[in-house]
């Protein structure tokens, strides 16, 4: 898309030392940040981690107590949400139910005094981007959830604002429609080349879709990179826990993690050059389909779960399973050393 040359490099979305408080709740904790041009970015962490408060101060819906919000270079701390260039697609759809799916994503460019025709023809590109061609009669209520998401999408991106924030905007659809909106949601932000700002607390859709994540805990961002930096080489034991499975091995005197499918049970006579062995006792086994979960308590009292895709065995093999005594292995360089962190411990409520 169109980004002038004297903009290219500078982030469209710049925090300097953002701080939000509730009376005693510090919500966000002096958060500094870039946000590139065209990103698909998103803001990982738990509930309650700061995520919705810091999307709500870029949108201009609440005021920083301290730092500041510049958009492509405009300092905007102190303009109104409709002065910002900026829109939001939230979690429950807040569509208008009186109105059709075509007024409804109308709606921005009627207030923006755009022309009927204009109107007319932006409105179906935006119902056409989104996979919603034709829809522009029908009413919100005679849609699927999903079908509503897309209009609220369309309805946020028709006057091609600079930024886009979502805030968990998957989050009340199930599993399987979900999964299938993550990709064509990621194949959108493409297409229209808006910078996205997505928020969720669900570590398989950041990682789906995201270029870049930042992980968040108590209103700090733990970690930002790229999903596979922020998945193989997790900064501390906090987001080596939160994305993915926690894993964390104490020895001599270092805290490490493994992502489980790195890790194999080792038979008799493996060949175990270059491998980090461990010996353990299989404490339960979980079956997956794809994959059977293997938890592991090794000989230091650390806990490691291995996954094991199902190319051949059943179930019922593996169950049989459950006390023996094995040994386990993994490439030495899939050990990564991570830092001790406070949040670890409460991260893990949510394995998958
Ligand atoms: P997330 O979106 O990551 O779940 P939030 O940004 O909604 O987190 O909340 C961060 C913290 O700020 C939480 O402790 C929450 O209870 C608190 N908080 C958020 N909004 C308000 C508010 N309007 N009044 C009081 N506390 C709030
Ligand atoms: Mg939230």
């Amino acid at each position: 898309m169109e980004s002038s040359s004297e903009n290219g490099s500078r982030p469209d979305v710049h925090l300097v030392g953002l701080r939000k408080t509730y009376g005693e709740v510090v919500a966000v904790d002096r958060v500094d940040l870039d946000i590139r041009r065209g990103e698909f970015f998103t803001m990982l962490g738990p509930s309650g981690s700061g995520k919705t408060t810091m999307l709500r101060m870029i949108a201009g819906f609440e005021l920083p107590d301290e730092g500041r919000v510049e958009l492509a270079g405009t300092d905007v701390t102190d303009l109104a949400a409709y002065d910002r260039d900026v829109n939001t697609v939230f979690q429950d759809y807040a569509l208008f139910p009186h109105m059709t799916v075509g007024d409804n994503v109308e709606y921005g460019l009627r207030v923006a005094k755009v022309g009927k025709d204009d109107r007319r023809k932006r409105r179906a590109e935006a119902l056409e981007m989104v996979r919603l061609p034709g829809y522009d009669d029908r009413k919100p209520n005679e849609l699927s959830g999903g079908q509503r998401q897309r209009v609220a999408l369309a309805r946020a991106i028709v006057n091609q604002p600079r930024v886009l924030l979502l805030d968990e905007p998957l989050g009340a659809l199930d599993l399987k429609l979900r999964e299938q909106l993550q990709i064509e949601l990621k194949q959108i932000q493409r297409e229209v080349g808006i910078t996205f700002v997505y928020v969720t607390h669900d570590q398989e859709e950041a990682l789906t879709m995201s270029d870049r994540i930042a992980v968040f805990n108590e209103g700090r961002i733990e970690q930002v990179g790229e999903p596979e930096s922020v998945y193989e080489r997790p900064a501390n034991s906090f987001v080596a826990g939160f994305v993915g499975v926690s894993n964390v091995i104490h020895r001599d005197g270092g805290t490490f993690t493994v992502r489980p499918e790195k890790v194999r049970l080792l038979a008799p006579g493996d060949p175990t050059e270059g491998l980090v062995v461990e010996e353990g006792r299989i404490a339960d086994v979980s079956y997956a389909g794809m994959v059977t979960r293997f938890h592991i308590e090794l000989e230091g009292g650390d806990r490691l779960q291995v996954a094991r895709q199902n190319l051949e065995q059943t179930s019922h093999e593996d169950e049989g399973m459950r006390g023996e005594r094995v040994k386990v292995a993994w490439r030495r360089e899939h050990t990564v050393a991570v830092a001790e962190q406070q949040g670890v411990g409460q991260s893990t409520e949510e394995e998958t």
